[in-house]
């Protein structure tokens, strides 16, 4: 792997290293505002808003993201709608436009705490006329009450007196992406607050915001208001002393229809009753909340202080963007931090971020999967229209479940060029992943009730899905699954990827299990579920007879498993022959030309080796894992690889690349590795952290009875601790090398 880190360590990560729970930047920097926009996005779980400044930039991407307000769009079917923006403050200073590309920048310093959520950046600004003011904004995003935002600004001018205005609106003009997804319903204004009311175009959601600003309380500041159409806004004057401070504050309030039946009503009812709370007050409590999240999900890594932050880091963008009230919704593959693929939800949740979610806070993981649950009319319509029985799932799907992968998109570097995007048509494994998280969640938290009520349904209607899936080739006495494409999406159109061929097998086994413990389980509950899927006896014997003469590729003499039909004629070639390089292999080549090669753009054999262990013997492993690691393109292709590499780099290479590997995923946003952090987080990324620190190097292994660790620490980590539940108990591990040496 090329040194990628090293390459940007000296450009950002000096500055992020203070204490081990503060991210912070350093200088303003204009080229980069939407790189911080998404590492310092804030979020409890309902909302999310990009770390965006209160006043406004040109090149500004601002985005309040509420989980499960999706709208149409042209092309990619649906798409997260960006709010009405909550933060906007103009300030002016003395009759000057408080504004850091004008003036000068004294000092400059803006961090976001993840132990607290809070976003604090202070400065000191000379204006354009040579005033110097002292500026110190923070702001959060409630944890306690997730309807709640606040911002509180401080401002000391150091040289002068003179008049301070600021104006504060409800910005409902902000579109996303150019799109139009607000139909206007309703607003106003009063003395100090406004409300704004606004529909979706398509999907029919209400929403209602509202807000209000403050300043100190012996002050009785000049107010007035604009009641301009989607941007209602409110603004107070009052006299500025030199070297005396002033505080202002600003709650926002927002619901919408999915939460209550009157959003508006509600808006304004909670910002009339929070009035009265000072901000310190709805501070600590947002704090406590967040105290007890860090006290169930924090690791601890003593001995390298680097991956110490960065792990916090994504846990912090895993918590912020959980959904802890809502079973109907769930995390899309940048999470709720930007713009990229629309909001769309992969199997990014199931097989990446889940794990987290199951091991450390199984509420949010039962939340999580029975979105699935809710989502299954919109699978069995899939299944249906391509001819199929059951449920098949959408390889990504958003608000109804339904499937959403465009089928074209516009080539990057050349916008008049379209590109077929077949994932949609033939991404078929992640039915299977679905199940394997029901599975992986069952195990671990032991919650019979989830199965019964909900997860049982989802295994048996995918497999039934699986079972009319299967192709039977009659020559070859085997059922066989053509035209698809694995996790490696360097090569589509592929027969009998290995991926998929064992999952389906491993889905109709575990199909009949599932059927067998439920008809012991709860008799009456089994027999329903089966009368309405047209399940029989029959059914699972024929599932049983299909599952074992399902191919499974796998060569006796080598122990090699071709990752399809086909795979080991292609171009024998490793990624590092590319090398160096600063894009991905497929940029490189060409699509027609990834996929001559034997390259693949994230671990697949290697992929399904890590979480089906128990189907292949040690040795078949290490062989498929030498083989397939310097034929992956972990550096640039899929930004999920690097981390499921390293924890099979723990168990079957060196330490140097599971700890190159580890550090590449875990600073993958905060350095902007990939260069596309500005579009969000990349939430299966930040899911394999946490997976990397605890299977891998924690360890962390369990099978039906029980869990142990075999710990493969890097020799420079002096501690890992980390907690986690297991059948409602919570566990910790403590790994302290030095300590258990002597
Ligand atoms: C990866 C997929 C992933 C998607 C969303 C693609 O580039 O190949 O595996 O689900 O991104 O993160």
């Amino acid at each position: 792997m090329p040194d990628l880190v090293n390459k940007h360590e000296k450009l950002y990560i000096i500055g992020l290293m203070e204490k081990l729970w503060k991210l912070s930047e350093k200088t303003f920097d204009p080229h980069r505002i939407n790189h911080y926009e998404t590492i310092f996005t804030q979020g409890n779980g309902y909302f999310a808003t990009r770390g965006k400044f209160e006043e406004y930039y040109p090149k500004q991407q601002e985005a309040t993201f509420v989980h499960g307000v999706f709208d149409d769009i042209p092309v990619v079917f649906t798409q997260l709608v960006n709010f009405p923006d909550w933060t906007t403050l103009e300030i002016i200073l003395d009759g000057e436009v408080f504004d850091l590309t004008n003036g000068e920048i004294l000092e400059y310093h803006r961090h976001l705490n993840l132990k607290n959520g809070l976003l604090k950046r202070s400065l000191r600004w000379r204006s354009p006329k040579g005033k110097i003011s002292r500026l110190v904004f923070q702001r959060f995003a409630s944890m306690a009450d997730v309807h709640i935002a606040c911002i509180q600004v401080s401002i000391t001018p150091e040289n002068y007196s003179g008049e301070l205005e600021c104006q504060s609106s409800l910005d409902g003009c902000a579109d996303t992406l150019r799109f139009k997804h607000w139909d206007w319903e309703n607003q106003g204004v009063d003395e100090d607050s406004c409300w704004l009311n606004l529909r979706t175009h398509n999907t029919n959601i209400e929403i209602g915001m509202a807000q209000r600003i403050f300043i100190n309380k012996n002050l009785n500041p000049e107010r007035e208001a604009w009641n301009i159409r989607e941007k209602p806004a409110t603004s107070l004057k009052a006299s500025l002393q030199e070297e005396k401070t002033l505080q202002i504050q600003k709650y926002a309030v927002l619901f919408t229809s999915r939460d209550c039946e009157e959003p508006l009503v509600a808006a304004r009812e909670k910002l009339s009753q929070i009035s009265n709370q000072s901000w310190d007050s709805l501070f600590k409590d947002h704090q406590s909340v967040w105290n007890k999240l860090w006290d169930q999900n924090d690791v601890i890594i003593e001995g390298d202080d680097r991956a110490q932050l960065a792990v916090r880091f994504n846990i912090y963008h895993l918590l912020i963007a959980a959904p802890r009230h809502d079973d109907r919704v769930n995390i899309g593959a940048k999470t709720l931090s930007g713009y990229g693929y629309h909001g769309h939800i992969f199997w990014d949740t199931e097989i990446f971020m889940l794990p987290f979610f199951t091991f450390t806070q199984p509420e949010i993981a039962k939340n999580l999967l029975s979105y699935r649950y809710h989502n299954l009319p919109g699978a069995r319509e899939k299944a249906s229209e391509n001819g199929y029985v059951g449920a098949q799932y959408p390889w990504e799907s958003a608000g109804d479940g339904r499937e959403v992968t465009p089928t074209w998109v516009t080539h990057q570097e050349d916008r008049t060029n379209l590109i077929r995007i077949w994932t949609g048509d033939i991404e078929i494994h992640i039915s299977s992943d679905i199940a394997y998280a029901i599975w992986l969640y069952w195990q671990v938290t032991g919650d019979d009730d989830f199965m019964v009520e909900k997860g049982a349904e989802i295994i048996l209607d995918t497999a039934l899905f699986w079972s009319s899936r299967l192709e039977w080739h009659s020559d070859r006495n085997i059922f066989q699954l053509t035209d698809v494409i694995g996790p490696d999406e360097y090569h589509d159109h592929i027969d009998n990827n290995a991926f998929t061929n064992y999952f389906a097998y491993w889905h109709l086994c575990k199909a009949v299990a599932v059927a067998e413990w439920l008809t012991k389980e709860n008799p009456f509950k089994a027999k329903q579920l089966f009368e309405r899927l047209k399940l029989t006896e029959q059914t699972f014997r024929d599932w049983n007879n299909q599952a074992h003469q399902i191919y499974l590729p796998y060569d006796e003499k080598s122990g090699l498993i071709a990752q399809f039909d086909g795979y080991f004629n292609k171009k024998n070639v490793l990624a590092s022959d590319f090398d160096p390089r600063t894009n991905s292999i497929q940029s490189l080549l060409g699509i027609d030309g990834a996929n001559e090669t034997q390259i693949i753009k994230q671990p697949d054999v290697i992929m399904l080796m890590y979480l089906l262990p128990e189907m292949f013997e040690q040795e078949v492993i290490r062989v498929n894992y030498d083989y397939y690691t310097p034929r992956t393109d972990l550096s640039y292709g899929s930004s999920l690889g690097p981390s499921i590499q390293t924890i099979m780099d723990t168990r079957f290479g060196s330490e140097h690349e599971a700890y190159e590997n580890f550090i590449h995923t875990a600073l993958m946003d905060i350095n902007d590795l990939r260069g596309n952090t500005k579009e969000g987080i990349h939430g299966a990324s930040a899911g394999g952290v946490w997976q990397a620190v605890v299977f891998g190097f924690g360890g962390l292994r369990f099978n039906q009875e029980d869990w142990w660790i075999d710990p493969k620490l890097p020799a420079h980590w002096k501690r890992l601790s980390f907690k986690f539940n297991w059948r409602g108990e919570s566990q910790i591990v403590d790994i302290r090398p030095e300590i258990s040496a002597q």
